[in-house]
C-alpha cells in the first residue's frame, strides 16, 4: 500500500484516516531570550532532531522567567501536545526560578537527588578543582521535585528532569547549549523513540553550483511534479549555489527505497551542476577531492583574511592537504613574501587579475603544494571607487602549470562578502581540480 501524507507537512496519512502523529512544543525559558541578549539557537536544533525522529513540532514559546507566564504555557503546551520540551533556568541564580515552578506545577516537593549531588561534587572537585567547600546554591543544583525522573548531565551540573501528566511526557533540560544537546542525546531522542511509534523520516541532500534556482526549478518540474506525494522537494539556497533536499515520511523499506530511487533520478537530470551528493559544505568538498587525490592545498588571502584557510582547517584531518595560508593583507606582505611585482600594484593595483595571479603563484612555490588560490577584492563599506566598487574581487586557482582567474562582484555586507568570496574560491579551486587532475 502507498504511504500517503501530507504535502506540506510530511505528516503520515492512512487512506482509513489520519495516521496519529507525535506532536511536540519546545518552551524556552529566560528573560534574556526575550530581550534578544541571548539568540534562542536550542530551539532550532531541538525542532531538527525532532523533526528526524519521526516527530511533528508544531509549536514554540519563549517565556521570561516569570512564575506565572511558565505555569501558564506549561499547561497550554501540555493541553497542545504529546512532548513537551523545556529548557533553560536550571541555574544556581536567582533568577533561574523554572525548577520550584515545575515542583509546584506537577505537584511534590524538594528533595536531594543523591547521585546528581555526588555529581555535582565530583564536578567541582576533579573537574573544575574549585578550592573551598561547596556554596550552598550549588548544593542546591542536587535538589529535585521528587515527582521526576531525573536524567543524568554529563556535561554539566543542572540534571534534566522527566514529568508524566494526564498521558504527556514533559522534559526539563539546561539552556545551556551543549548540555541540552547531551541531554538530548543521551536521554530524551532515545525516550522518544522506544515510547512513540513515530513514522521514519529520511533526507538526501546534493549541493548545486553554477545555475540559479528559478532555471534549476524549470529543469526538474517535470519530475517533481510527478513525484509521489509523500516524497517532498525542498530548495535550499545559499552562497549562490543550491542544495536540494528529499525528504519522505512514513515506513522505514517504503521511504528508503523511494528516496534512493527518485534521488537517482534528480542526480542525473542535474549531473551538469552537481558539486557533490551529500549534505557537505564546501570547505568539506574541497577537502574530500583533496584526500582522495592525495594533492596539498594552499591559500594566499587578502580581503578574506585567512577565511578561507580557517574553513579548510576547520575540518578535522585537513593537515593532509592543507599546507598553509599568507594573509597578505597589506602590499609590502604581497611582495616581500608572495614575489607580487611591486609594479603591478603600483600601476595596475592591488585588486586586479595581475595581483591575484602572481599572488596565486607566489603561493604554489611558497608552500609547494599542488594546487594554490588567491583572493584579493574590497569588501567594503569603504575603499570602493566608481571602477573597482565595494564587492569588486579577484580570485584565482592554480596549479604548477597553469592559473585560472574571475572577476566576481557581491553586493551585501562585509560580512557576508567574505563568506561569499570564500565560498565561490573554494568552488573554483574545486573546479580546477576536477579539470586538471
Ligand atoms: P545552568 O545550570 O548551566 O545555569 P540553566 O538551565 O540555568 O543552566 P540558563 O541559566 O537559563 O540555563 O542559561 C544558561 C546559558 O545558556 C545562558 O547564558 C544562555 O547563554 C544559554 N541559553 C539559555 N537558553 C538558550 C537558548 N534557548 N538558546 C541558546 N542558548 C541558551
Ligand atoms: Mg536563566
Amino acid at each position: 500500500m502507498t504511504q500517503l501524507v501530507n504535502r506540506r507537512t510530511c505528516e503520515p496519512v492512512n487512506i482509513r484516516g489520519t495516521m496519529k502523529r507525535i506532536t511536540a512544543s519546545i518552551i524556552t525559558i529566560g528573560d534574556e531570550l526575550l530581550i534578544g541578549q541571548v539568540v534562542d539557537t536550542n530551539s532550532a536544533w531541538m525542532a531538527q532532531e525532532l523533526n528526524s525522529a519521526g516527530v511533528w513540532l508544531q509549536h514554540r514559546v519563549a517565556v521570561g522567567d516569570v512564575r506565572e507566564d511558565i505555569l501558564l504555557a506549561l499547561e497550554e503546551e501540555g493541553k497542545r501536545s504529546d512532548i513537551v520540551l523545556i529548557t533553560g533556568g536550571l541555574g544556581p541564580t536567582a533568577d533561574d526560578i523554572t525548577k520550584p515552578v515545575l515542583c509546584e506545577y506537577f505537584g511534590g516537593k524538594m528533595v536531594v537527588h543523591q547521585p546528581t549531588l555526588d555529581h555535582v561534587i565530583y564536578l567541582f572537585e576533579q573537574v573544575f578543582k574549585r578550592p573551598g567547600a561547596l556554596l550552598e546554591r550549588n548544593r542546591k543544583q542536587a535538589e529535585v521535585p521528587d515527582v521526576c525522573k531525573v536524567l543524568k548531565n554529563e556535561r554539566g551540573t543542572a540534571p534534566g528532569m522527566l514529568f508524566e501528566k494526564d498521558g504527556k511526557i514533559f522534559v526539563s533540560l539546561p539552556g545551556v547549549p551543549h548540555e541540552m544537546q547531551g541531554l538530548m542525546k543521551d536521554h530524551v531522542l532515545p525516550l522518544i523513540k522506544t515510547t512513540f511509534n513515530a513514522p521514519h523520516i529520511g533526507h538526501r541532500t546534493l549541493l548545486t553550483a553554477g545555475i540559479g534556482e528559478s532555471v534549476l526549478a524549470e529543469m526538474i518540474q517535470q519530475w517533481e511534479e510527478a513525484l509521489p506525494a509523500f516524497v517532498k522537494l525542498a530548495y535550499l539556497p545559499n552562497f549562490g549555489m543550491v542544495r536540494l533536499r528529499l525528504t519522505a515520511s512514513g515506513e522505514e523499506a517504503l521511504v528508503e527505497t523511494e528516496l534512493d530511487k527518485q534521488f537517482a533520478v534528480l542526480k542525473e537530470l542535474v549531473k551538469d551542476f552537481l558539486v557533490i551528493d551529500a549534505d557537505l559544505p564546501m570547505h568539506e568538498v574541497v577537502g574530500k577531492v583533496l584526500k582522495e587525490s592525495g594533492k596539498t592545498m594552499s591559500t594566499a588571502e587578502s580581503c578574506t583574511g585567512g577565511y578561507i584557510a580557517h574553513l579548510i582547517t576547520s575540518v578535522a584531518g585537513s593537515s593532509d592537504y592543507f599546507r598553509g595560508s599568507v594573509v597578505s593583507y597589506d602590499n609590502s606582505i604581497k611582495i616581500t613574501v608572495l614575489h607580487v611585482n611591486e609594479e603591478t600594484l603600483t600601476t595596475i593595483g592591488a585588486v586586479s587579475e595581475e595581483t591575484v595571479t602572481e599572488m596565486c603563484k607566489g603561493i604554489l612555490a611558497l608552500m609547494k603544494t599542488d594546487y594554490a588560490v588567491a583572493v584579493s577584492g574590497i569588501m567594503g563599506p569603504g575603499g570602493g571607487t566608481a571602477e573597482k566598487p565595494v564587492g569588486t574581487v579577484w580570485i584565482a586557482v592554480g596549479n604548477k602549470d597553469k592559473t585560472e582567474v574571475k572577476k566576481l562582484h557581491f553586493r551585501f555586507n562585509r560580512k557576508r562578502n567574505i563568506e561569499l568570496t570564500s565560498v565561490n574560491a573554494l568552488n573554483l579551486l574545486r573546479m580546477f581540480i576536477l579539470n586538471n587532475s
